[in-house]
């Protein structure tokens, strides 16, 4: 427990989890909780804090906060935010102030790819096995959010980004799982290491008596947690993939085939949930039937629909290169590639190998059309188009009885979208009026 009382708040960010830590101050004996948000639009309508819309530097110091607490979508390290703890107040994130406040057991979650999915499956998991568990963090509610509901559930899944590490001091969960890395959010870091040692922090305060679920080949150094490992790649680890199914020491655990989860990389993230419930005192049956029953949330490999011996698999949250890695490596037949958007300013390249040795065709489209058009071009026949519709056109002329046809960005989508759920809608629709479904 922190002790909050007598103290003078400022919580920087009005969006949900700004408002959840100004409400979980108060409800926790602070003297006074004042939320600021850099944006003189922003609406705020708490009852009980102060609200300062457009708030300036000037405004920031004027305050003298005793403590300061970040929302994740703010950088920690801008004149802004800097200015609130000008007075020598200790600057915190709303993951660590709420940690103070949850009594329940925590299973943290990070990785470039796969967190929301394992946060949900994980969710689901545990409330098939009877116990009472909330998806929070980056996904689901903010943990602020949890720690204030009565009574607090006996698990809190999760999701943390690299950006909530940043801002931890004493946060400890009792597992933590690392699904993978690759270099993502350059435009936030500008160094790999940056954005490497922010997530890595996850582990920080955890004990030897702890544990850490990692992915076999991720090298993590100096980590105290015991450590161990899954993979679909290699079947080093404590659980690897082989013929569709999980397996461990040469037996079949979960059969994977015909599942939502059948995908190697999908089948990844049951394999740390499989891990993570174990440690937390789950039967392998219970753990078995539940995975077998999970559907996950849309955008990430979704069949959307199968037609003429065609699969059209909707990967729009796909908005890295990695993603479409490993979409690209979990498919099975020869594939038919959506790729483009919004140029970030990844080099994408490093997935030619692997075109070169599935792709019938790559359909290219967005800003970064021009940009994968060439570097496709090499390896693999190459169509570019404007939009997600005359992509999907153009797939359908092409594709085979037999083939995938993989919508996976690789990249993110405000070229032409609001998000990556306007875009999935946007090649389901797409779908459904080429198939006339
Ligand atoms: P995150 O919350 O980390 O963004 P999601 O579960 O939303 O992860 O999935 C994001 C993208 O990554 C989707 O395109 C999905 O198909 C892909 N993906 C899911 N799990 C994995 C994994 N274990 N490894 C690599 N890619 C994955």
């Amino acid at each position: 427990m922190m002790n909050l009382s007598g103290k003078k708040i400022a919580v920087l960010g009005c969006g949900r989890s700004g408002v959840a830590a100004a409400r979980l101050a108060l409800a926790r004996g602070a003297a006074e909780v004042c939320i600021f948000d850099a944006n003189p639009a922003a609406t705020c309508s708490e009852p009980g804090t102060g609200f300062v819309p457009g708030a300036t530097e000037e405004h920031a110091r004027t305050y003298a906060a005793d403590l300061v607490i970040l929302s994740p979508g703010i950088e920690g390290d801008i004149p802004w935010t800097l200015a609130f703890t000008a007075h020598g107040a200790p600057l915190i994130g709303e993951t660590e102030l709420a940690w103070h406040y949850y009594g329940g057991r925590i299973i943290a979650i990070t990785g470039t790819n796969g967190k929301t999915t394992t946060t949900a499956l994980l969710e689901h998991v545990l409330t098939a096995a009877g116990k009472t568990a909330k998806a929070c963090g980056n996904y689901g509610y903010p943990l602020s959010e949890v720690a204030l509901m009565e009574p607090q559930p006996e698990f809190a899944v999760l999701e943390v980004s690299s950006f909530q590490m940043e801002t931890i001091i004493d946060f400890c969960p009792e597992v933590a799982i690392w699904l993978n890395f690759a270099p993502d959010h350059m435009d936030r870091y500008t160094k790999v290491e940056d954005y490497f040692n922010a997530k890595l922090r996850i582990f920080e305060n955890m004990r030897a008596d702890q544990l850490a679920i990692v992915r076999e080949g991720e090298e993590l150094p100096g980590i105290t947690p015991r450590r161990v490992g899954f993979s679909s790649v290699v079947t080093t680890g404590q659980l690897y993939f082989e013929n569709g199914a999980i397996c461990e020491n040469g037996q079949v655990l979960t059969p994977l085939r015909g599942t939502a989860l059948e995908q190697a990389h999908n089948a990844e993230n049951a394999m740390a949930t499989t891990l993570a419930c174990r440690a937390v005192g789950l039967d392998d049956a219970v753990i078995t039937a539940a995975i077998r029953s999970f559907c996950p949330p849309g955008h990430r490999c979704e069949t959307v629909a199968e037609m003429d011996g065609i699969l059209w698999l909707n990967d729009s949250k796909s908005t890295n290169l990695h993603s479409t890695e490993a979409a690209v490596r979990s498919q099975t037949r020869p594939i038919i590639l959506l790729a483009g958007g919004k140029d970030k300013g990844l080099d994408y390249a490093a997935i030619n190998p692997m075109l070169q040795e599935k792709a019938r065709a790559c359909i290219v489209f967005g800003q970064i059309a021009d940009q994968l058009e060439q570097t496709f071009a090499p390896v693999c026949r190459v169509i570019k188009v404007t939009t997600v519709a005359e992509a999907v056109e153009a797939a359908h002329k092409v594709a085979q009885r037999g083939d995938v046809v993989l919508f996976s960005p690789g990249t993110s989508s405000f070229d032409q979208f609001t998000g990556y759920v306007q875009r999935g809608e946007c090649f389901r629709n797409a779908v459904k009026n080429t198939l006339h479904l």
